[in-house]
């Protein structure tokens, strides 16, 4: 479990015999050790909804100083018992950034850090706290070794699946004029993710979640083999992505505006211009 490198895990996810109360108990969490005071790390992205004290009564009593982060997947990370914080309600945390440090605030018998997924996120008491432990959160090891393998691409990631997702953007005309498709997923590829969700009418996050890669995947599929002769009259999603590679305006009608960017296209590759997207313009535009 390499998210949790650097822990001892004490106590796992599941039904235990409480520590202190001695009775029978659904452990909500995963208990783990670094030392105390030791920095605590977010083990995913997020935004915290709750950092502070967490009093009796909110969902977050017992808990001592708790970091609460909404995470990608809107699931509600707790980071428990912490002997200090060091984020705020409302900013945004990278993976791997510093949270807290490790404590014994709240109901415990020794310094550790308590970590829980909530499956409820509630910015306000009970934070997605039910009397019902078992059903309302999730084990956090598969929580997290899944985490990784949920196909969302976002900044900062790298390798063969950027490149892949680079290319198609570039395909479907939202230029990576200064990086190209080099594989490492920055705010250029971000901002061309951006610009592909406004298109597509998609939430607009510069994340590439489940939705977006549907609409990208619909749309490589769409310019992958030529649908025919393509001209003055024309109408539709393939109008749209070949108004954007040849700079008309993307709104879906060839006229005579977009023949005319077709045909600057044409020259400007030493294609026959003709205003008119047969199998050779086709095939250097999506070849
Ligand atoms: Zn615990």
């Amino acid at each position: 479990m390499a998210k949790f490198k650097g822990y001892t895990i004490t106590s796992p996810y599941g039904n235990r015999s409480h520590p202190i109360s001695s009775s029978s108990d659904f452990h909500s969490g995963v208990d783990l050790v670094k030392y105390h005071k030791a920095p605590i790390s977010a083990f995913t992205s997020g935004t915290v909804i709750y950092a502070g004290f967490g009093n009796n009564g909110t969902g977050l009593g017992g808990y001592g100083n708790v970091v609460l982060l909404r995470d990608r997947n809107n699931r509600e990370q707790m980071y428990a018992h912490l002997d200090s914080v060091v984020v705020t309600k409302g900013q945004t945390i990278a993976q791997n950034q510093v949270i807290g440090y490790q404590g014994s605030t709240g109901y415990v018998t020794g310094s550790h850090l308590h970590y829980e997924v909530r499956k409820i996120v509630e910015a306000k008491p009970p934070y997605g706290y039910r009397p019902d432990k078992k059903s309302s959160t999730l084990n956090p090891i598969p929580y997290l070794n899944n985490f990784d393998l949920d196909g969302l691409l976002e900044t900062g990631d790298s390798g063969s699946v950027v490149r892949k997702l680079q290319r198609d953007l570039i395909k479907l005309g939202f230029a990576l004029p200064k990086y190209g498709a080099d594989g490492v997923f920055g705010q250029e590829t971000e901002s061309a993710v951006r610009s592909f969700q406004s298109a597509e009418n998609l939430a607009v996050d510069g994340i590439v979640g489940p939705n977006t890669n549907a609409k990208l995947d619909k749309q490589t599929t769409l310019v992958s083999n030529y649908p025919g002769i393509i001209k003055n009259g024309s109408r539709g999603d393939v109008v749209r992505i070949i108004q954007r590679r040849v700079f008309a305006k993307a709104d879906g009608i060839f006229g005579t505006q977009t023949e005319k960017k077709v045909k600057e296209y044409q020259q400007r590759n030493g294609l026959k211009v003709d205003g008119i997207v047969g199998p050779k313009t086709w095939g250097k535009l999506f070849g």
